[in-house]
């Protein structure tokens, strides 16, 4: 079979990847991701599918994070007319995010056009709708964890628990080709161990291939133990509240958020933080918390131990939830004493842009930066320090203290990978790294090459390889770079010769048929180096 790497490759977001067995019978997608960070990055969701989407039987989708199922919408709106398979908090989560991402694809487009149309422009349209996202919603199709889905004859998968965020999954993959049955997992993103709301990911025993994220492949987390990181948490929050002004947190609204919630809940029960105001200011995390709110199954003990004794987890008194934009609006005239904690998570879209604007001046305001910062969005500006930032048009002075809090990260660092990996009991054919930036690649190729001897490749983007040919199966960059090198090496040696045996014909006097014929024997040579390779 042959599995192409169309998202996600020597980059983080855009999450991609198609698989085509190889009697062309079957071609399905695991997860359709939208690419998010710099301008350049985000031109690629405008581009045609490197496929055509009427071919596309289904979508595998690991989990609801729109640089994994963002592209969905777009997908049928180009004529695809399959299911896409995920667990139960997937697809709930997917019935907000995606229309949300609609929403914002309309605004993002309708900000676009009046720029395009003062400039005299060609007008563009969304990439799609909030309508197209909902209209899309009725094919996803529920599976449990755990549960083997026989979507062909020779085509089966497994979802299993990737920790991350609520229904976030991996995928164990079979395909039967050529009487062979060849397994593949894709890590989809996995989470660290001891998280406040979701399990420890699955570990895997075996697998012939392994399609391995790597955001913070080559990072080791400053605290990895839940409750260092709550007292990290309790310690800044009473730092940052007694300076006065306002606690600004953007986070995700799915995951980061409830876990947020989980943690200010216990330290405000043990009485270890003040109370005051915290707002959730994102319709997007106020419905994702009330989707947490339906899902315990997928708690880990000891959360839903809290939810037996009927006092929620997400829940308590000074919360306040902010839906509507003059709700938002009005905590703009507050000057401090109150936590909002708003989207997105990376602080360039949403809320949390007014409110950046509103508190970044100020000397007392703090900002909390609880996740990852892709390069190129306004919270990466922030944590490099940056003292002059534009939102809206506008530049606003940084004087609020911006604070990165260590260990909250929705990715496995690279402790947590290796040992994540240590579950194998063999060594996989090939291990493909992706989704991460190309330190984070390199270093987690390292590590992985010193502790367990993998062959790894880091692919690139639309780059496909064959699983089941032995020419790929033995797809060694060592061998290839030496023989690339001993071509090179010979063909440079006997390029010099021939150089100079024709400096010395040259010196001759040659007449018009000797040029030529000299001219054709070089075109010869070049021919037969040409059709060598595309054989
Ligand atoms: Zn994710």
């Amino acid at each position: 079979m042959k599995l192409t790497f169309l998202g996600a490759a020597k980059c983080v977001t855009g999450s991609c990847y198609m698989i085509e067995t190889n009697d062309n019978k079957n071609r399905f997608l695991i997860d359709c991701g939208m690419f998010q960070g710099s301008k350049e990055i985000k031109e690629l969701n405008y581009a045609d599918f490197a496929f055509n989407p009427a071919d596309i039987d289904f979508v595998i989708l690991t989990h609801a994070h729109i640089d994994h199922s963002g592209l969905i919408p777009k997908l049928f709106k180009k004529g695809f007319k399959g299911k896409v398979i995920c667990t139960s908090g997937t697809v709930e989560l997917c019935q907000v995010m995606l229309p949300d991402s609609g929403y914002i694809q309309e605004t993002e487009c309708e900000r676009k056009n009046k720029k395009y149309l003062r400039r005299g422009q060609k007008m563009i349209e969304p990439i799609y709708t909030a309508a197209d996202a909902y209209n899309c919603l009725k094919y996803f199709q529920r599976v449990d964890y755990d549960t083997m889905i026989e979507m062909t004859e020779n085509i089966k998968f497994r979802f299993r628990n990737a920790g991350h965020i609520l229904g976030a999954a991996l995928v164990e993959l079979y395909i039967k080709e050529n009487n062979e049955l060849i397994k593949i997992v894709f890590s989809g993103d996995l989470g660290n161990k001891d998280q406040p709301i979701v399990k420890d990911p699955h570990q895997i025993e075996t697998t012939d291939y392994l399609v391995l994220e790597s955001t913070y492949g080559n990072k080791v987390h400053g605290i990895r133990d839940l409750q260092k990181k709550r007292e990290q948490l309790c310690d800044v929050i009473n730092y940052a509240y007694k300076k006065g002004g306002n606690i600004i947190v953007p986070a995700f609204a799915v995951e980061r958020t409830q876990d947020l919630l989980v943690d200010l809940n216990i330290l405000i029960k043990n009485k270890e933080i003040p109370i005051f105001p915290i707002y959730i200011d994102s319709p997007l995390a106020i419905s994702a918390t009330e989707i947490f709110q339906r899902h315990h199954q997928y708690f880990h003990n000891q959360v839903s131990e809290y939810n037996k004794n009927g006092e929620f987890a997400l829940l308590f008194d000074n919360l306040k939830f902010t839906k509507s934009a003059e709700e938002s609006q009005e905590l703009n005239k507050v000057s401090g004493g109150i936590m909002i904690i708003s989207a997105s998570g990376m602080c360039d879209a949403g809320r949390i842009k007014h409110h950046l604007k509103h508190n970044l001046w100020r000397e007392n305001a703090t900002v909390l930066i609880t996740g990852y910062q892709a390069e190129g969005t306004l919270g990466r500006r922030l944590i490099e320090g940056e003292k002059i930032v534009r939102i809206h048009g506008d530049s606003v002075m940084v004087k609020a203290e911006i604070i990165k809090l260590e260990g909250f990260s929705g990715h496995i660092d690279n402790p947590g990978i290796l040992e994540w990996l240590s579950s194998l009991k063999k060594k996989p054919i090939k291990t493909f790294i992706i989704h991460g930036e190309e330190d984070q690649q390199l270093g987690l190729e390292k590590s992985i090459k010193e502790n367990f001897g993998f062959d790894t490749y880091i692919p690139a983007l639309r780059e496909m390889v064959n699983l089941t040919n032995a020419e790929v199966k033995g797809l060694d960059s060592e061998k290839y770079k030496r023989l690339r090198a001993n071509i090179t090496e010979e063909y440079f040696a006997q390029y010099k010769a021939i150089k100079q045996n024709l400096k010395e014909l040259m010196k001759l006097r040659l007449n018009q048929n000797q040029v030529s014929e000299l001219y054709d024997d070089l075109k010869t040579l070049e021919k037969v180096s040409r059709k060598f390779l595309v054989k």
